[in-house]
């Protein structure tokens, strides 16, 4: 793949504008008057995965956050502003974890070397190690272990989302039907739907609130 220039970017920017326009000639000036994307997307920050191009979705369709290894972490203000945000002002009706199978994050995590302060941030798919070690030790084959602890990071981080009492506030014991659990393959560009369901595993989480 080669690289644009950094000036090729504000000739591609000009292009895209106009190619826009031409599909639609109000489509800034819609856009520019507010947003009610129906989705949030919580992914990973890899170049390869690109959020809106997997799923063909236009600008002004899908809230966005992404961090390395797409962690939901209860103390990360950032992730729970977007969270809150998304949930109770923008009111979207699906709240999407996305992994990907060769995730360098993922990997890194459980690889047993020092990578510096990112470390700290990784820190967290250890734990999902721990809880599934049994299962993920009995692949011998590092590259499914690898793809399994993926789909099993996927897992615990929707598991985390529906411990928060923004998404416990706003769907109850029907969370299942709008928070998500996708993982993405590199090779071939197709999303798997992991089917999670936080009804499977309630002592995973704890609601926050009486009477759910
Ligand atoms: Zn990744």
């Amino acid at each position: 793949m080669i690289t644009p220039s950094y000036e090729q970017l504000f000739e591609n920017n000009r292009r895209w504008v106009e190619s826009e326009l031409s599909l639609d000639p109000d489509h800034f000036e819609r856009l520019a008057a507010g947003q009610s994307p129906e989705y949030l997307f919580i992914g990973c920050s890899d170049s390869r995965v690109n959020a809106n191009e997997m799923v063909g979705m236009r600008s002004g369709q899908m809230f966005i956050h992404r961090n390395i290894a797409n962690l939901v972490v209860h103390t990360d203000m950032n992730l729970m502003s977007v969270l809150q945000f998304a949930v109770e002002v923008l009111e979207v009706q699906h709240v999407i974890v996305c992994g990907h199978y060769g995730c360098g994050g993922v990997a890194a995590a459980v690889d047993g070397s020092y990578h510096g302060l990112i470390d700290k941030w990784l820190r967290t798919i250890k734990d999902v190690y721990r809880i599934y070690h049994d299962e993920l030790e009995a692949i011998d084959d590092p590259e499914l272990r690898h793809q399994r602890l993926v789909e099993l990071n996927v897992r615990e981080q929707v598991y985390r989302l529906c411990s928060t009492s923004i998404v416990q506030r706003r769907w109850g014991s029907a969370m299942g039907d709008h928070v998500h659990g996708w993982a993405y393959d590199l090779r071939h560009g197709l999303l798997k739907d992991l089917e999670i369901d936080p009804a499977d595993e309630p002592a995973r989480y704890i609601y926050e609130l009486d009477g759910l």
